[in-house]
C-alpha cells in the first residue's frame, strides 16, 4: 500500500483528534464515576485541612479521628437504596464531627449558595454550615448507597437521583437541624429576593432550620434580602414569605430586623460585576456621604487654585 505525505498528515491529525476526544471523555467520566477510594481520599483531605488550616484552634487539644469520621459517614448511606435513605443513619457521624461554634456568628440562607462563602469570608467573619466540619466535609459531593457493590457505596454518581429521601437530602436534613439547634445569640438569614417567594416552604431552611431556632439560644435575627445586581428585586421586606418569617421569629421572642440589599453584600457583588449601573457611585452611596464628598472635592479644587496662583506670583 502506497502512503503519501497527505495521507500521513491526515493520519496524524486524526490521531491527535482521537487522543483529544479521549481526554475530554476521561474528564467527564471522572465527574461521573468516583471510586470509594478516591471519595475517601477527598474526604480525608478535607478533614485534615479543616483541622489544621481552616479552623485549627478548635482542634489543637482534641483532634478528630478522620478515619473514624469517614467510616461513620459511609455507614450513613452504605447499602441503602438511593431514594430510601434515613437521616438517622447519619446521626453517629454528625455527633462525632460536632465541635463548638462561636456565638453571634451563625448565618442561615436560602437560594444564595454562591454568595454565602464570600460573605462569611470562608468562615472567618461568620459561620455558615459549610464553615463547620460537618458541612465542610460533605459540601458539593453527590453520593448515595448501592445495594450491589461490595462496600455499599455507589461508584456511578449519576445514578444518585434527587428525591425526597435521597442520601444527600437525608444528610443535609440532620446536619441542618443540628446546625440550627447550635445557633446562639444574634443570627443572620440571607435570602434571595430575585426569586419569588424568597422562602420556599419545601426548603431546608424553612423545614429543618427555622423550626429549630428558638429563644433563649437565639436572641435576635437580621434578615438580609439580596437580589441579583442590575435587576429589579421580586421580593422585599413586606412580601408575604418574608413577613411570614419575621412574624414567626418575632412571635418566638426573637427581635427581628429585615434589610434589603445590604451595602456589604452589594460591595461584594460589585467586585464581581463592576460595570453594573447599580455599582456607579457605590463608594459614595448615602446622601450625607455624597454631600461630604462634594464638599471635599470643591475644597480641593479651590485650594489647588489658590496654591497655583500663589506660586505663579512668587
Ligand atoms: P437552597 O434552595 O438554596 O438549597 C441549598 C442547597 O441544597 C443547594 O446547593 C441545593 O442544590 C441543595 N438542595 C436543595 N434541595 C435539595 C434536595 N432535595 N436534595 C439535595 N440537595 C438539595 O436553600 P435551602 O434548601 O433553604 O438550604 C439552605 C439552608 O440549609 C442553609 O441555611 C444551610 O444551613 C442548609 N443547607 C446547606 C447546604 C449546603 O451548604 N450545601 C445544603 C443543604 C442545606
Amino acid at each position: 500500500m502506497k502512503c503519501n505525505m497527505k495521507d500521513l498528515v491526515i493520519s496524524v491529525i486524526l490521531f491527535l483528534y482521537i487522543q483529544h476526544i479521549h481526554i475530554v471523555e476521561c474528564t467527564c467520566v471522572l465527574s461521573q464515576q468516583r471510586s470509594t477510594e478516591s471519595f475517601r481520599e477527598m474526604f480525608m483531605g478535607r478533614c485534615l485541612h479543616y483541622q489544621t488550616v481552616i479552623n485549627s484552634p478548635e482542634f489543637c487539644s482534641q483532634p478528630k479521628n478522620c478515619t473514624l469520621l469517614w467510616e461513620l459517614f459511609l455507614q450513613g448511606f452504605a447499602y441503602q437504596p438511593p431514594c430510601n435513605t434515613s437521616s438517622e443513619g447519619f446521626r453517629p457521624f454528625v455527633r462525632a464531627a460536632y465541635h463548638n461554634t462561636p456565638r453571634d456568628k451563625h448565618i442561615f440562607w436560602s437560594g444564595v449558595y454562591r454568595m454565602i462563602d464570600r460573605y462569611t469570608y470562608g468562615g472567618r467573619k461568620l459561620t455558615a454550615i459549610d464553615d463547620t466540619l460537618i458541612g465542610y466535609l460533605v459540601d458539593g459531593f453527590d453520593f448515595c448507597g448501592s445495594t450491589t457493590s461490595a462496600d455499599g457505596n455507589e461508584v456511578n454518581i449519576t445514578s444518585c437521583p434527587r428525591c425526597p429521601h435521597s442520601a444527600s437530602t437525608a444528610f443535609w436534613s440532620i446536619a441542618s437541624i443540628n446546625y440550627a439547634l447550635d445557633a446562639k445569640g444574634a443570627i443572620k438569614i440571607m435570602l434571595n429576593s430575585s426569586r419569588s417567594p424568597a422562602i420556599r416552604q419545601s426548603s431546608f431552611f424553612f423545614t429543618k432550620e427555622l423550626p429549630n431556632i428558638h429563644q433563649p439560644n437565639v436572641t435576635s435575627a437580621h434578615v438580609l434580602l439580596v437580589h441579583s445586581i442590575g435587576y429589579q428585586p421580586k421580593e422585599n421586606c413586606s412580601s408575604p414569605s418574608v413577613k411570614n418569617l419575621t412574624t414567626i421569629l418575632t412571635s418566638r421572642g426573637i427581635s427581628t430586623v429585615c434589610e434589603e440589599q445590604p451595602r456589604d453584600v452589594v460591595l461584594l457583588q460589585c467586585a464581581d460585576f463592576p460595570s453594573s449601573t447599580d455599582c456607579d457611585n457605590i463608594l459614595i452611596s448615602s446622601g450625607s456621604d455624597r454631600q461630604s464628598a462634594h464638599v471635599s472635592f470643591i475644597t480641593a479644587v479651590v485650594l489647588n487654585y489658590v496654591f497655583q496662583s500663589f506660586m505663579s506670583h512668587r
